[in-house]
């Protein structure tokens, strides 16, 4: 009882699967995996396969001693962790640096982008100011309302029910009010100071990403890319869906200034820019 069979096979495992328990073994804290190797797969959890989009799996191979990240669905999707001197093909790691570079904006760029994006913020801000305006005035005549309908019912001039029936009208369209009021956007403090850290972030994103840890890395990646980074392998490219607004609003508003790419990246800005302000908060952490 309960003694294995010791059967005629031979111990078969693809690679495939080979790959398949190393991701299972990576997500077991249980000291299998040793943090070293994961530190060295940053892009595990954000590279995804332009072709089938599952996440890609890092895993090493241990002949070789190298890093590699693969789709374990498609044939064909896969690259170097890092580069080596034989690989002909950059690494998942240098086209990483590459894409960070193209969201880097100049230094020089720096003060015009902030002037443009503190006249947003303004902006976002008055619109709030407005709408806070138009509630509490509303508010102040619900309350007047309330207070007349009692008058009325305590001159007799309406009847208990009347009175009742009235009440609950006011009373939901205050409640209504308050949530409103409560749910107040999210008033930016210090924008000077936010702005000044963000923007100082973005002219140096790829060297910040290189000398993170990878718990920084991951932060930054997460933020930067919420829907991951796409491998094309048939290009040997990463592509981008959906990028942060506010980090992708900086890159067109920077390329905005440089004069052979003006008229698209104005364009685009104009389209994503009424989305910016949610986004900050977010860009801030990075
Ligand atoms: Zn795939």
């Amino acid at each position: 009882m309960d003694t294995p069979v010791k059967g005629n096979w031979e111990p078969i495992i693809t690679e495939s699967e080979f790959v398949k328990v190393q991701e299972v073994l990576q997500k077991n804290n249980s000291g299998y995996q040793h943090k070293k190797e994961v530190d060295e797969r940053p892009l595990t959890r954000l590279l995804r396969c332009n072709n089938c989009d599952s996440y890609m799996v890092g895993y090493k191979n241990l002949k070789k001693n190298l890093h590699y990240y693969r789709c374990l669905k498609c044939k064909g999707s896969h690259l170097n962790a890092h580069s080596t001197k034989k690989a002909l093909k950059k690494s998942a790691e240098a086209i990483f640096i590459e894409l960070l570079e193209k969201f880097q904006i100049p230094k020089k760029f720096t003060p015009l982008i902030k002037m443009q994006l503190t006249k947003l913020f303004n902006q976002y801000e008055e619109n709030n100011l407005q709408d806070d305006k138009n509630l509490e005035t509303e508010y102040k005549k619900l309350q007047k309302d309330v207070k007349d309908l009692r008058i009325r019912l305590g001159l007799g001039k309406i009847d208990q029910e009347t009175y009742e029936i009235t009440y609950e009208h006011l009373n939901e369209q205050i409640q209504k009010i308050s949530k409103e009021v409560n749910n107040a956007k999210v008033k930016i403090s210090n924008l000077e100071e936010l702005l000044k850290k963000a923007l100082k972030k973005l002219e140096n994103i790829s060297k910040i990403w290189g000398c993170s840890d990878l718990e920084e890395k991951r932060i930054l990646q997460k933020t930067m890319f919420p829907e991951g980074i796409f491998f094309d392998a048939e290009n040997h490219i990463y592509r981008t869906r959906n990028p942060n607004q506010f980090i992708e609003s900086i890159s067109l508003l920077s390329m905005s200034y440089e004069p052979n790419k003006k008229a698209d990246s104005q364009n685009k800005f104009e389209k994503s820019a009424t989305v910016v302000p949610a986004r900050i908060e977010l860009a801030s952490k990075v």
